[in-house]
């Protein structure tokens, strides 16, 4: 078991974070661009940081494969931009070198020319008559190179100003041909039917262990005839699987121990054969690889860019243990059973053996690929269902992004728009993002695995009401034991102040901020947003109900200062004594199976929203104008050697580039075009 001082480790990310003041790298359009820290890389050993170097050098040679997978314009059109932007001696204040300047920073965030999220083309602001301009300025070595590229990409200019050429990445819609009406890379010359009859014929629906098909190919008809062209070594993206599998096979002679050498191995020989069932190999191997510090995703994994959910786009991400955040899940889910036998609910509802689930979290190295620059915060696979079913899969949490996300928020100004006092937002800056996680791990490892039914109770007795009330009862738990002495001796919480950062914001969040997210006249619908409003809104009417029995202040309430609604708490004991009554009820609840009375909870608290002060929170919000999207550019790595080769170090480097810098090095450093 861990103690208390590994818990809050010396290198946690919010120390880091606080060293740094600027998060924010870029901001264009409705992106900003953050940075990341790479905390505790420093610690690892030699072997593990050249581990981590030939595996971020392999992660980084697969970005013009998704470029080329997103549209098969994308790279031409990135050729033409770059050389046009590198080149470019007018007038930086003119409008169209202005708009020209924000297109190339959206195609550099979203790999090609359609938005990463929404999939809609992007609308250049400047002219063609503008671009060929530019053209037409450069030298005549850098024009030859672009004819080239003309000549191959025949529709270009469509694809960059024709709004209604390749206008949509990846079309979900009803009735017509997808593979027509989507812009991405992953079928020429076929029909949606055609495509769908080709996968029929192959796949046998009595097999145990089905391949992915189509997973790591291009679908095309040459001269009548349907081909796979597929991707690797000797085959389509041939030249970069090789550096690809280059790196790897550098990064092999660091493994840290034989089942992560099996796992790049099996990954070496999937990209020179491009069979799938080596795929499956190589995922079985990764699932079984718990032991090893550094881990790394790198190939074609999800297939949210095909109409048709069968192509993987190219995605990689390095990384490594958090060991200090695992140790805290750990601890948590070592005494269970404690928190368990002192839950406040009828001593019938609690289980006599308990058993809590240990949650990863990893630090992120470098990401890549579809990883990048916007990122997930979580992982979990692999997809394929039977190998997930069999073998296993991993989740984890990335825990440095989130720091980052957390970090950057800081200076957004939405605390001081909607924190009551300096108390507040001094508090959730010191403890906010630690006790976001303990939240997280109390609601994860504990919550939802706590309470017993009573004998003969159907589980599935709250009906439609059941996901709100299962997430509101592992919140509450959470919450109760925040504030709880036990959580500071285990070494869990930092401070016994630390959790009223939690109650804050949690109370905050369910009476009013969350409304942003909903649209004016609409209901709360999303289970977890209702859960959040249930216990915020039931705790307030508890703290007024008592508040005006006996002529005190309540332990909750709304307040007002120059005509802006602030929630404001004057008790966080007695909340806690509010949340441990509603744990009570909520287990109460399901342990008995009463619907009436949960029905009743969820449509009293957590459905209805007050419309003035929804405007209220959408007007204030507005006016922060914060970036719907972010992501995120990564660090560098570089090798120390001796004069003979022999690494003696890694150095991680911070902050030397600006994102422009970044993708233009990426595009320098990564790339045959
Ligand atoms: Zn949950």
């Amino acid at each position: 078991m861990a103690t208390a001082a590994m818990l809050i480790g010396a290198c946690s990310p919010k120390e880091a974070a606080e060293e740094n003041k600027s998060w924010s790298v870029d901001r264009f359009a409705d992106i900003e661009v953050l940075r990341y820290e790479v905390p505790c890389f420093e610690q690892l050993s030699l072997q593990q940081k050249s581990l981590v170097y030939y595996l971020t050098e392999a992660a980084q040679w697969g970005r013009d494969i998704l470029w080329d997978q997103n549209c098969k314009y994308n790279l031409g059109i990135r050729f033409i931009c770059e050389q046009v932007y590198l080149n470019y001696n007018g007038d930086k204040e003119d409008a169209q070198w202005k708009a020209f300047e924000q297109y190339m920073k959206q195609i550099w965030f979203a790999n090609g020319i359609h938005h990463h999220y929404s999939n809609a083309k992007f609308i250049p602001g400047f002219t063609q008559e503008w671009l060929e301009g530019q053209i037409e300025q450069l030298d005549s070595e850098t024009q030859a190179g672009i004819a080239i590229v003309l000549f191959g990409n025949k529709d270009i200019d469509k694809a960059i100003f024709d709004p209604d050429f390749m206008n949509i990445k990846v079309n979900q819609a009803d009735g017509v041909d997808l593979i027509a009406t989507s812009a991405c890379n992953f079928y020429e010359g076929l029909t949606q039917n055609e495509v769908e009859a080709y996968y029929n014929k192959l796949k046998d629906p009595k097999d145990p262990h089905p391949v992915m098909f189509g997973l790591n190919s291009k679908l095309v008809k040459e001269d009548g005839k349907i081909v796979e062209k597929v991707w690797k070594e000797g085959g389509m993206y041939g030249e970069y699987i090789q550096k690809i599998t280059e790196n790897l096979e550098k990064a092999m002679q660091y493994a840290e121990n034989d089942q992560q050498r099996l796992v790049i191995e099996k990954l070496i020989a999937y990209y020179r054969s491009g069979d799938l069932k080596d795929f499956d190999d190589y995922s079985i191997e990764w699932v079984k690889d718990l032991n090893s510090k550094v881990d790394f995703i790198n190939g074609y994994i999800e297939s949210y860019n095909d109409p048709l959910g069968m192509r993987g786009s190219w995605e990689a991400m390095v990384n490594f243990k958090d060991s200090a955040n695992t140790a805290r899940t750990e601890v948590i889910s070592d005494n269970a059973q404690w928190f368990e036998d002192h839950s406040p609910v009828d001593p019938r509802f609690r289980k006599p053996v308990v058993k809590g689930v240990t949650a990863k979290v990893i630090t992120a190295a470098i990401l890549a690929g579809d990883s990048y620059p916007a990122t997930p915060i979580g992982i979990n696979l692999p997809n394929s269902n039977w190998i997930r079913a069999e073998h296993g899969s991993k989740s984890v949490s990335i825990d440095n992004i989130t720091a980052a996300y957390d970090a950057a928020a800081a200076g957004n100004g939405f605390a001081e728009e909607f924190m009551w006092s300096q108390e507040e937002i001094e508090r959730v800056k010191k403890f906010g993002h630690y006790t976001d996680n303990v939240h997280t791990d109390l609601h994860e490892c504990l919550g939802h695995a706590s309470g017993q039914l009573l004998p003969g109770v159907d589980p599935d007795a709250m009906k439609s009401y059941g996901s709100t009330l299962e997430e509101a009862r592992a919140d509450i738990f959470a919450l109760y034991y925040m504030a709880d002495p036990k959580l500071v001796e285990l070494g869990v919480m930092p401070d016994a102040e630390a959790y009223k950062a939690a109650y804050y914001q949690q109370m905050m969040n369910g009476l009013m901020t969350q409304l942003m997210r909903i649209l004016p006249g609409d209901n709360i619908e999303e289970a977890h947003m209702r859960n959040r409003a249930l216990i915020a809104y039931w705790t307030l009417e508890r703290a007024a109900k008592d508040a005006a029995a006996d002529g005190t202040e309540p332990a909750l309430c709304f307040a007002n200062r120059e005509g802006k609604t602030f929630v404001k708490i004057n008790d966080y004991a007695k909340l806690r004594e509010y949340f441990a009554e509603l744990l009570g009820e909520l287990q109460r609840i399901k342990s008995e199976g009463d619907y009436e009375a949960g029905r009743a909870l969820v449509e009293t608290y957590a459905v209805k929203v007050n419309p003035e002060l929804h405007n209220e929170v959408l007007a204030r919000y507005a006016k922060l104008d914060i970036a719907p999207y972010k992501g995120f550019v990564n660090p560098r790595y570089e090798l120390v050697q001796t004069e003979e080769g022999t690494i003696t170090d890694v150095k991680i480097v911070y902050g030397s580039e600006s994102y422009v810098e970044q993708m233009l090095r990426y595009g320098r450093e990564y790339s045959f075009k």
